[in-house]
């Protein structure tokens, strides 16, 4: 039996135990738990940092036993619309029952997750902040230089625990599931614990009852459906994916709300417009508001803003390089992914 084949099986082995989601967790975190698939580590890579010695794989097997995601990649939900939209809707809920208060998901820290993990010390986190620079061209391949726009629009939960804004039907699923898969194959190739048994449900969390564990000893043990019946349909807006996120569901959050994050990559900085027009959703802002074709000006509008980016990219990479030929000893011209996120990385933690 290959060493690959029968680490997946001893993997396997270990994750069998029947890993409960944990709705009521005491503490709250981001509480994703469920069993992961089986990394597919990928033994042949020699690289240092690629490499998973024998050792750790034992570590890792007593670990998995308890797999408790403790890291994710988000995309931020910050649409002015869409947030605006979930307070009213949070309200309202908390008019109806004011101790639900403390089950809503806090301003500023609206996300889709992609993908949960487990990172458990600095070297992890290192390896978990390289995969997300490797995602970066598989997103890029799957965008084909489109946007991709998330529309959101109605209500569910899941089990009546964890209440969610919906996304809407539409050619953005496919985009978004493929990158959802191509974060998990990345992640995991790199010997990250990472994914989850149940499959990829996009979802934007406006509540959850494990917020207050102490809510089900008051007899709150469901969000009834009542709650939220007046927004079953509502149109919530829609959201550009423009950055993933490797945020940490532990630390302290932001002084924006937002969850602290290691490193982010930027999606589609010179890109048309992937966006999916259901014939009865006319009130999505922009393009073809009858469910087919962008009409013409706005086609006119894309190609601009296209021409635009190329230009702006070409004096930003030609200031690049005049500036690069001055330095000494440095011939590269290209700013790295890894010199964005420093430049843009100064909130963060990271040592
Ligand atoms: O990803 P997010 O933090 O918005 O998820 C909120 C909650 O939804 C988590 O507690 C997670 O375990 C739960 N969840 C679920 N079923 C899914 C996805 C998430 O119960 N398919």
């Amino acid at each position: 039996m290959s060493r690959k084949r029968e680490m997946s099986e001893e993997f396997e082995a270990n994750t069998m135990d029947p890993l409960v989601d944990m709705p009521f967790a005491t503490i709250d975190i981001k509480d994703d738990c469920g069993i992961t698939d089986v990394p597919q580590i990928d033994l042949e890579k020699g690289k240092e940092d690629e490499w998973i010695s024998k050792d750790q794989i034992k570590k890792r097997k007593k670990k998995h036993k308890d797999y408790q995601p403790n890291y994710f990649l988000s995309i931020p939900i910050t649409n002015k619309e869409i947030t605006r939209g979930i307070k009213i809707l949070q309200n309202a809920i908390i008019e109806q029952d004011k101790r639900l208060a403390k089950a809503m998901a806090s301003h500023g820290s609206f996300h889709i997750t992609l993908l949960v993990m487990q990172l458990l010390n600095e070297d992890e986190v290192n390896i978990g902040v390289d995969a997300l620079l490797e995602l970066k061209p598989f997103v890029e391949e799957i965008l084909q230089g489109r946007h991709l726009m998330l529309p959101f629009q109605g209500i569910d939960t899941f089990g009546n625990q964890v209440g969610f804004v919906k996304l809407a039907e539409g050619d953005h699923i496919n985009p978004l599931l493929e990158i959802a898969e191509a974060a998990k194959r990345t992640f995991q190739e790199k010997g990250i614990l990472a994914g989850e048994s149940r499959s990829f449900k996009p979802h934007l969390t406006f509540m959850k009852l494990s917020k207050a564990p102490w809510l089900r000893k008051m007899g709150v043990k469901k969000i009834d459906p009542k709650f939220y019946e007046k927004f079953i349909s509502h149109r919530f807006g829609e959201e550009m994916v423009r950055r993933i996120d490797l945020c940490s569901m532990l630390k302290k959050k932001q002084s924006n709300g937002y969850y602290h994050c290691e490193s982010s990559i930027m999606i589609g900085e010179s890109s048309t417009i992937l966006q999916s027009y259901r014939k009865d959703t006319p009130s999505w802002p922009s393009g073809d508001k009858n469910g087919g074709e962008p009409d013409d000006a706005e086609l006119v509008k894309l190609s601009k803003r296209l021409v635009e980016n190329a230009v702006l990219k070409a004096v930003q990479q030609y200031l690049e390089e005049t500036q690069n030929k001055n330095k000494p000893g440095d011939g590269s011209s290209v700013k790295t992914e890894e010199a964005d996120r420093n430049d843009t990385d100064n909130d963060n933690d990271r040592k």
